[in-house]
């Protein structure tokens, strides 16, 4: 009989002991974990002016590394969604905007100075820097955020860590999942579960003729 016992719980990190479970089964969960549960990132940047001393594409790379606040309830991957349009719609698609100046001394952009359309759907938190400016530059963009998968960019990885570690049993195994923010912990477990369960039955369906 399989059954589950947790040992640790935070928002942050959570560490499952599984009894009665074969090493795949396992191990699916861990993958799973990485990459199938969605998160939210920025995919879509349109500078609209950047006198500082980085490349539109570093700084647009940068914007899409920043965890942001996931709510998985509110909204859907573009493919799934019903409004099946390219530029996405408010259940889809999350602008953020960038508007920073450096006056009379140096400043470092950060994630804080991202404002957002959605007020849950925000930086994980705001001391990430995003570029530094010299007095007299500036920095103004447009970021459009979307959920994404791990399998499609690593950015969309809800994990920073999914280890299976060994214990003494053949059929014990202990699950350590570690979050970058944008989803708890604990959910990231239970929506990993809710993705195998789903492609399972996705499998069994399509057996059945
Ligand atoms: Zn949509």
């Amino acid at each position: 009989m399989v059954s589950i016992e947790v040992l640790e719980s935070s928002p942050s990190k959570i560490r499952i002991r599984l009894k009665g479970i074969d090493r795949a089964y396992a191990n699916a969960i861990r993958r799973v974990a990485i990459s199938q549960v969605p998160t939210m990132a920025i995919d879509d940047v349109v500078i609209l002016e950047n006198s500082s001393v980085m490349f539109d594409e570093l700084v647009s790379h940068r914007m899409g590394l920043i965890p942001l606040k996931t709510d998985l309830d509110r909204f859907n991957l573009p493919e799934d969604c019903d409004c099946k349009n390219a530029l996405g719609c408010s259940k889809c698609r999350v602008l953020l905007v960038l508007d920073a100046e450096a006056s009379d001394r140096i400043r470092t952009v950060t994630s804080g100075d991202l404002i957002s359309e959605d007020p849950e759907s925000k930086p994980v938190s705001d001391n990430i820097p995003i570029v530094k400016l010299a007095p007299g530059q500036k920095i103004k963009l447009e970021a459009y955020a979307r959920l994404g998968k791990g399998s499609e960019h690593a950015k969309w990885q809800p994990t920073s860590a999914s280890v299976l570690l060994e214990t003494a049993k053949p059929d014990e195994f202990e699950l350590y999942i570690e979050s970058v923010g944008s989803l708890s912990a604990p959910e990231i477990f239970t929506r990993a579960i809710q993705r195998i369960q789903q492609s399972l039955t996705e499998i069994s369906a399509q057996i059945k003729v």
